[in-house]
């Protein structure tokens, strides 16, 4: 094992493993809500506790936590599961929330039976106007002490949806003076007459998060439970709801916090990536501008640079925000070593080798991917007429242009040195067709003097009549400033990038013909592609999924 020193996280578990737990208590647990895709973030937290299941190799379940009907549904759940399977993780089980409800109420009653929960009339706005300040105590509820008959009478029918909607709440009967204030009788249950995606309409109540969580960690006998920092203030209450459902002895579950992970130039909330989705921003969750894994999926970005990435970040105690430049750097790393070199142009300029003969074309030979000896070769047309890009010519330039100009050489990759001769004008003076000569003896690999011969530059480029066109879609940051949620007080839709998605046609070598769906592509000197879904045999489709450097950092 190498030396690495450890997060706090791993400190935590180190210490338990010398005072209170053994290594077979060990068990995480990630536990999403399906009310959308699973982003970035997500991605963070997904690698902490999976990554801590290889560490320690203990068990990690997937839980949805499933308890507010309302906004969760099955086509999310299936898609966590498909990009947790995808960025490489087993989960041990596959457990629901809702698979407890039965469990969570038999505990309720039994709460309620010793005195420890109550049946609250009143409306949500009143409950909420005793809660009191950080500061100053708050009031008991009218109701607070109801018999224990009564409670059960009540929650009875709280359960068979018999009192309406926002008639009733059970509330935890803790201490209205805590100086916590999420301790001042918590509340546990509503009602809500609405179809669950799983139980249908067999509940008419639903548990809130601070009942359900501690509760299903400790029917799963989870020894770790890792949140986000706004739960911290949640932990004395976890402790409490856990203490009253277990007996001495038993292991309790431990809430502990880490810091959220932000990403600059986007959102990562489901709520926010819903809007955009919903009003039309973005054509779907799994739009290649979203910070979804679906969306970095269909991107071109592979699971090992979303692991990378989320482990060069680790684990952390205090908020921040992540560049996105990492995120790209990442993805360029690993797409560096996989991704085969083809040639594509696109932005063309027509270039006619006068004197290459007419009619005549070859095949030449290039080399597939300099990182990767097993990756082999290809053979690339040549012909008289190609494309190569605009701005890889000028007619006259300075010493450091190391393109293509008049009266200079300039090597074509993996074919021959060519020289600038002339160029054709329209009427308003845009370049319409460069003409050049080549050197036959120049071919690249020949092995000729004229081969070796030192050039500055060497240009990609695709043969004209063998181009297979293709869209290309062009993607840039979703939004123009780094937090476009900062301010809570302002939509953070104003600040979308109105060019985030460029449309062009692009001309490929003819090889990218066989491409499927998915497949990774470094268009040589441009950038990183890869297949879209959309893609047919008629109309290919490439996402750019970074550029080949970060244009960013200039
Ligand atoms: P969102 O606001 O996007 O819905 P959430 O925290 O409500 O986020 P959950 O589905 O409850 O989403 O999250 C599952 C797990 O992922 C939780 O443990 C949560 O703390 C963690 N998580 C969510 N967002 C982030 C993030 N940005 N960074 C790290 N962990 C996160
Ligand atoms: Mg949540
Ligand atoms: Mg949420």
């Amino acid at each position: 094992e190498t030396k690495k020193s450890l997060n706090f996280i791993e400190q935590i578990i180190e210490e338990d493993l010398r005072s209170t737990h053994t290594r077979e208590d060990l068990k995480f647990r990630f536990p999403p809500e399906p009310n959308g895709y699973l982003h970035i973030g997500h991605a963070s937290s997904i690698c902490l506790n999976f990554g801590l299941g290889e560490r320690y190799n203990a068990p990690v379940n997937l839980r949805f936590d499933d308890t507010n009907p309302i906004k969760e549904e099955q086509e999310f759940v299936d898609a966590i599961k498909e990009d947790v399977l995808w960025l490489g993780f087993k989960w041990a089980e596959e457990c629901y929330a809702s698979d407890y409800f039965q469990q969570l109420y038999d505990w309720a009653v039994e709460l309620i039976k010793n005195g420890h929960a109550y049946v609250d009339s009143q409306t949500s706005e009143e409950i909420a106007s005793q809660k009191g300040t950080p500061t100053e105590p708050g009031k008991n509820s009218p109701y607070r002490d109801r018999s224990a008959e009564e409670n059960l009478q009540l929650f009875e029918q709280m359960k068979n949806g018999e009192t309406p909607e926002k008639g009733h709440v059970l509330r935890a009967k803790i201490d209205m003076a805590s100086p916590n204030m999420i301790m001042r009788d918590p509340v546990m249950y509503r009602c809500l007459h609405k179809s669950h995606h799983r139980t249908a309409n067999d509940w008419m109540i639903y548990p809130l998060y601070d009942w359900a969580h501690g509760e299903s960690d400790f029917i799963e006998r989870v020894s770790h439970s890792f949140c986000t920092l706004e739960f911290l203030p949640h932990r004395e209450l976890y402790n409490w709801f856990v203490e009253k459902v277990s007996k001495p002895g038993e292991m309790q579950p431990k809430q502990r916090e880490f810091a959220r992970r932000n990403l600059s130039h986007t959102v990562v909330s489901k709520r926010k990536l819903m809007q955009l989705v919903e009003k039309g921003f973005v054509n779907s969750w799994d739009d290649p501008r979203m910070p979804t894994i679906s969306g970095l999926r269909r991107r071109g970005y592979t699971p090992n640079s979303i692991r990378k990435f989320a482990d060069s970040i680790g684990v952390g105690k205090r908020e921040n925000m992540i560049d996105v430049a990492h995120l790209e750097f990442h993805a360029r790393e690993d797409l560096n070593m996989i991704a085969p070199r083809v040639m594509g142009v696109l932005d063309p300029v027509k270039v006619v080798i006068t004197n290459y003969p007419e009619g005549k074309e070859e095949l030449l030979m290039a080399e597939n991917n300099p990182e990767d000896e097993g990756a082999g070769t290809r053979e690339v047309p040549f012909s008289r007429e190609i494309y190569i890009e605009r701005e890889d010519f000028k007619e006259s330039a300075n010493r450091k242009f190391f393109r293509l100009t008049l009266g200079k050489e300039v090597r074509l990759k993996n074919a021959y040195i060519i020289k600038g001769e002339d160029v054709l004008k329209d009427a308003e003076g845009n370049i319409t067709e460069i003409h050049c000569t080549y050197d036959p003896k120049s071919k690249s690999g020949s092995g000729t003097e004229e081969s070796l011969r030192k050039v500055k530059g060497t240009l990609h480029w695709v043969s004209v009549k063998h181009a297979l066109q293709a869209e290309i879609r062009l993607y840039d940051r979703l939004f123009s400033v780094e937090a476009p949620d900062a301010d809570k007080e302002k939509d953070f839709t104003v600040f979308i990038n109105p060019d985030s998605l460029k449309l062009i046609t692009g001309y490929l070598e003819p090889s990218l013909k066989n491409a499927g769906v998915q497949d990774k592509f470094q268009f040589q000197r441009i950038g990183y592609f890869c297949v879209d879904k959309d893609s047919t045999e008629e109309r290919p489709v490439f996402n750019r999924t970074v550029s080949l450097r970060d244009s960013w950092a200039k």
